[in-house]
């Protein structure tokens, strides 16, 4: 065993803790960073990728940014360890990354991992069995070593061969934040927290949404998983999803997401949402989507009038009048 080791790095301070601890005990890091559609906080200057590749700088250390991908979709829509409050498969997802890792660790010198967990902070991947189950199941036994929270765990190989000092690793425990903010200050590492708050699987809206597309559109694409974060989403009939734009941004957001062949259709001469819908738009629920664009349009207005887009190919315009009410709406409105 050397003294080389992956770490996770998420960005935030646990394991900006954990990397710093580390470092400061002699070991030489590579930080991995992963990312997926359902990071809450993707904006390209306060994101975790950005916090993580930050971190990594400020520290010297390589990064590596890991996109979760088809493979992880897979997961999410079948965990064999199940999910908790919303639709995060958080054993299964640990699982995954700890054995993309593995992976990596087979293609370099690394001898073991690091990560910033603490006992009993995530009610569902960070108590001891699932701690335990997750160690096992990546095929990293004894070799995941935790700084912040070690002496809760058995001795690792690491520590068991002299790579590292148990004596300088800690025994933090439960959801309690103080001991690795005075931490922070002691190692002089700031606190980079991520301003949206984490992993939108975690989302009881997100969930019924992602449920929703998994059961109508098994072949669905990323920019579908991007629109689950916006708009009012809607399913007029099995085969037909539209989304409305709340405000302007949004708005937007869908008219750059939209796609050769998508059909968007836009208000002409009233203010109101615009729409992306996703499926088969018959004569019927064309009126249908008018209408309820025209119901979220606070013109009121005898008659409205919408361009019908199929982008790239044809154009056409559609006439409404406001009729649905907003219970009918928010009975075909999935939430
Ligand atoms: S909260 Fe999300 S990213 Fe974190 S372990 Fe759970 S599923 Fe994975």
């Amino acid at each position: 065993m050397n003294k080389i080791a992956i770490a996770l790095l998420s960005g935030g301070l646990d394991s900006s803790l954990a990397v710093k601890m580390m470092i400061d005990q002699g070991i030489v890091v590579t930080a991995v960073h992963f990312t997926s559609p359902f990071c809450n906080c993707t904006s390209k200057k306060a994101g975790c990728k950005h916090q993580a590749v930050k971190v990594a700088h400020e520290f010297g250390v390589p990064i590596r940014v890991i996109h979760k991908g088809r493979d992880y979709m897979r997961i999410v829509e079948n965990p064999p360890h199940g999910y908790g409050r919303g639709l995060n498969p958080c054993i299964d997802c640990r699982i995954y990354m700890l054995k993309k890792v593995k992976e990596m660790m087979a293609g370099s010198r690394s001898s073991f991992v690091i990560t910033g967990e603490v006992l009993a902070q995530r009610p569902m991947s960070q108590h001891r069995v699932a701690i335990r189950k997750i160690e096992k199941d990546s095929g990293l036994e004894g070799r995941i070593l935790r700084p912040l929270s070690a002496h809760h765990f058995p001795l690792t190989i690491p520590e068991r061969e002299g790579i590292v000092d148990r004596q300088k690793l800690l025994s933090f425990a439960g959801r309690s934040r103080k001991p690795q903010i005075e931490l922070a200050e002691k190692l002089g590492v700031r606190d980079y927290p991520c301003p949206a708050g984490g992993c939108l699987l975690t989302d009881k809206l997100i969930a019924a949404r992602l449920r929703d597309l998994f059961s109508h559109v098994p072949d669905y694409n990323l920019v579908e998983l991007h629109l689950l974060k916006i708009g009012r989403h809607f399913r007029l009939h099995p085969g037909l999803k539209i989304i409305l734009g709340r405000n302007k941004l949004e708005n937007e957001q869908m008219q750059n997401m939209a796609r050769i062949g998508s059909v968007r259709l836009h208000p002409v001469d009233f203010r109101g949402p615009i729409c992306l819908a996703s499926g088969t738009l018959d004569a019927r629920s064309e009126g249908m989507t008018g209408e309820i664009m025209a119901r979220y349009s606070q013109d009121e207005k005898n008659r409205y009038q919408i361009k019908k887009q199929i982008l790239g190919k044809e154009e056409s315009l559609i006439f409404v009048e406001k009729r649905f009410s907003k219970e009918a709406a928010a009975k075909l409105q999935i939430i």
